[in-house]
């Protein structure tokens, strides 16, 4: 073997070992990006499979800051309604509690980067201009404020923040967050759409009530929880004595008013627990988890009075006293009952018969059913 060869076999033995070292970088990185790609895929599908708008707000907030590891998250939602704030409570979620979720009549005057935020804006973070975005937050470097555009409006905005100064800077890239954020804010008027579509098919937009399919719905729901928690269920059906009279004497718009009177007296009286329903024309019907028939009955009573105890007014000149005859039943559900809509049927039949039993004794009065 002469000089010559020697050193070539060395030069392949080396580049060899160099081709493998950075075979082996190369897939060290495929690995790590498959893991980023990855992870990033799974934000994107919790924020695509939340399937309430609370939901969406907490993996936005919650998720985000959690998958990218930064030091504060905050959504911005422009919301001069409060649509998606009567949404949230519609939903049984009360908006307060996210604090990190801002509801604003518009993005303007939160941070001066608002007035033409359409891509995103990263830079450092600056207390006088941010602190409104990050209120919840100490010592933040940089931030990034990403715009939820929908068509051609910006509907809010999904805002970084980092501890690190070197995290978010006008030299990187935006290509990826511009995308989070149009995804966010499609997710959003998703969220936003499902919830108005529930609300419309379970409310009464007389009363502002839950509507009889809901009721009945809720009360199934009921039944199963006390037969866990061998516990009971009660049930109020209320019907306004002779009401034809108010709207043949007054008409139409005045008999809307009393029926709303009512509600809101019969409200009053009733805990956050309880469930109250229009359960159709000026018929109404309380879902009381937890009580027995004698509980139940107390409480009929209380609402009975309450409606009678001052006229209710009807046009400019009238004032008309109403009153209302409530049939009470409830239910203990045994630990062998496994199909809860029959139980359900029952106890709103046996509402109803005593409601009847109560208007064929001469109305304003409660009666107790079968039970
Ligand atoms: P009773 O004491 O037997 O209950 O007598 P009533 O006159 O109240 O008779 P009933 O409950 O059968 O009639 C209810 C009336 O309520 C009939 C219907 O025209 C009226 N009504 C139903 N829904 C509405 C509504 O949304 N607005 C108004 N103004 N009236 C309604
Ligand atoms: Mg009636």
């Amino acid at each position: 073997m002469n000089a010559n060869t020697v050193s070539s076999a060395d030069a392949l033995a080396r580049e060899n070992e160099d081709l493998k070292s950075r075979l082996r970088a190369l897939t060290s990185e495929a690995a790590h990006n498959e893991v980023l790609l990855k992870r990033t895929q799974d934000r994107e599908l919790s924020l695509l499979r939340a399937d309430s708008l609370a939901q969406l707000l907490h993996a936005m907030v919650d998720g985000l800051k959690d998958s990218y590891a930064l030091d504060a998250v905050s959504v911005a939602l422009l919301d001069p309604q409060h649509e998606i704030r009567h949404l949230l409570i519609a939903g049984g979620d009360r908006p307060e509690e996210f604090n990190q979720v801002l509801f604003v009549d518009s993005l303007v005057g939160l941070a001066p980067q608002f007035t033409a935020l359409h891509r995103p804006w990263l830079g450092p973070f600056v207390a006088a201009d941010h602190h409104l975005l990050f209120s919840h937050a100490h010592d933040l470097q940089s931030i990034a404020l990403l715009p939820l555009p929908r068509k051609d409006r910006v509907t809010g905005a999904l805002c970084f923040g980092s501890r690190d100064a070197a995290r978010f800077t006008r030299h990187h890239a935006t290509d990826f967050l511009s995308h989070l954020g149009a995804l966010g804010a499609v997710c959003v008027e998703n969220a936003t759409n499902r919830a108005r579509l529930m609300r419309a098919g379970i409310t009464d937009f007389l009363t502002g009530w839950h509507n009889r399919r809901y009721l009945q719905q809720r009360l199934k729901e009921e039944i199963s929880r006390a037969q866990r928690q061998h516990s009971s269920v009660a049930c109020l059906m209320m019907d306004i004595d002779r009401f034809k009279n108010i709207n043949d004497g007054y008409g139409h718009l005045a008999g809307d008013n009393a029926l709303k009177e009512v509600a809101l007296r019969v409200e009053s009286q009733i805990r956050s627990m309880d469930t109250a329903a229009r359960f159709g024309g000026d018929e109404l019907a309380i879902v009381l988890p937890g009580a027995n028939a004698a509980d139940a009955a107390k409480l009929a009573e209380r609402i009975r009075e309450h409606v009678a105890a001052t006229p209710i007014t009807l046009t400019s000149q009238v004032q008309r006293v109403l009153t209302l005859s409530v049939g009470v039943a409830a239910i203990a559900p045994s630990r062998h009952e496994t199909d809860m809509k029959p139980l359900a049927d029952r106890l709103l039949a046996d509402a109803d018969a005593a409601l009847y039993r109560a208007k064929a004794l001469g109305r304003n009065r409660v009666q107790i059913g079968a039970g």
